[in-house]
């Protein structure tokens, strides 16, 4: 037998974490690292806040789970609390991100088929997207690397290139049920939305009755230095997906959307045996403790203009290496002249520095959120000497 006890669908690098202490993980062999990938945007507040340990533990000894069929004080708290701060007027809680793009675009086809229309059904999506790995959400990407082997893919998905605003209207026909994008493009690789493009999907969707659904997963929980990324875009979406720093480390998602949009979500149409468990929302209630302020927010957005700028300024000195810094708050990409999972290889073998690789030859820069000065300045230390010895080919 040669496949390993954990399927082999993931190239696993040799580091091998065992404790996490705030932005560092420290593997078995005792190297200390630099976390600047964040679990992929979900350690927002690091790796021991003790605000979110202390919350969990208190939850798993008191009562981990019951049955969505009780009443849930818990997750009442954090309905009611994401309904306050966002657009939304009810909540529905999953325990992934593919899950709440899930739950969204089962929303966004329940809106036009609940009085038993089912022609309109489709929704328009973009090229280089990714919203998750189950069979919908693999289907609504136009990525065909995720689709081999695994056909038929779901119906009712249509692709168009990102921030082609033309391209969306020569899309929509008789059965188009909205669109479904995310307002910066992650595994894409940093690109953001632009402000006609997300206007005019908002001005398209409103004219012809469509729903406006934002994957959010990576974007969300302040990761762009607004508690969500529509705020500071000027774009109020009908649904939103949300996961991924939304419960710190915890599985935790949510779909989010207005009482209008989920007309259709009535009794019996959807359900998720551990969807919001009470220890779940013990973790996602104390991520907001953390995050949902004015101060925290403020904060994350001094600290993605500051490591922006001194990004800016250090690409300067590579023209070779790198092309543009890109993205919103900490939520930020370099994108590079050469394929960056080299350069990643680089800095995580050779310089204990973690970041992610993601499409468009970016490099993805996401810390946790809860960086201070020595994070920052550890960061540019560790990419300084990683860009040099790069190279010139050393090490
Ligand atoms: C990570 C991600 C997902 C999928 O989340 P999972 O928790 O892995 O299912 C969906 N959409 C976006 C934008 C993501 O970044």
């Amino acid at each position: 037998m040669t496949i390993t006890p954990l399927m082999p669908v993931y190239p696993r690098c040799g580091v091998r974490p065992v404790k996490g202490e705030h932005c560092h993980l420290v593997s078995e062999d005792g190297t200390r690292y630099l976390d600047f990938a964040s679990g992929i945007a979900v350690n927002l507040l690091g790796h021991s806040h003790a605000g979110l340990i202390g919350a969990i533990q208190k939850q798993a000894a008191t009562l981990m789970h019951v049955s969505n069929l009780y009443g849930s004080p818990q997750g009442e708290e954090l309905a009611q609390r994401l309904v306050d701060a966002t657009f939304a007027d009810t909540v529905f809680f999953t325990n992934s991100g593919a899950e709440a793009v899930e739950a969204a675009i089962k929303t966004a086809r329940a809106y036009h088929q609940v009085d038993g229309d089912t022609t309109r059904y489709e929704l328009i999506t973009f090229n280089n997207a990714f919203h998750g790995r189950t069979l919908a959400t693999i289907s609504a990407s136009s990525q065909e690397k995720m689709h081999k082997g695994f056909a038929p893919l779901l119906p009712g998905f249509k692709y168009v290139e990102f921030n082609d605003l033309e391209g969306v209207k020569a899309a929509i026909g008789p059965h188009t049920a909205g669109f479904l994008v995310e307002p910066v493009q992650g595994e894409g690789g940093i690109r953001v939305g632009t402000e006609e493009f997300l206007k005019g999907l908002r001005q398209l969707a409103d004219e012809n009755d469509l729903m406006l659904v934002f994957d959010e997963v990576q974007t969300g929980v302040a990761r762009t230095g607004t508690l969500y990324a529509y705020e500071q875009l000027g774009v109020v979406p009908d649904i939103l997906a949300t996961a991924k720093g939304i419960g710190g480390g915890f599985p935790l998602g949510a779909c989010l959307a207005t009482e209008k949009a989920a007309r259709g979500m009535t009794f019996g149409t959807h359900g998720s045996t551990y969807g919001g468990n009470p220890l779940a929302m013990a973790a996602g209630n104390a991520v907001m403790d953390a995050v949902a302020n004015e101060e925290f927010l403020a904060e994350v957005r001094a600290k993605g203009e500051r490591l922006r700028a001194r990004l800016e300024q250090f690409i300067g000195n590579y023209p070779e290496l790198f092309e543009e810094v890109r993205g919103l708050g900490l939520m930020l990409g370099l994108k590079m002249k050469v394929e960056p999972r080299a350069f990643m290889v680089h800095l995580r073998d050779n310089h204990q520095l973690l970041t992610v690789a993601a499409g468009d030859n970016t490099l993805r820069v996401l810390p946790p959120l809860v960086i201070g000065d020595a994070e920052m300045d550890e960061f540019f230390e560790k990419l300084s000497a990683g860009a040099a010895d790069f190279e010139t080919g050393e090490s």
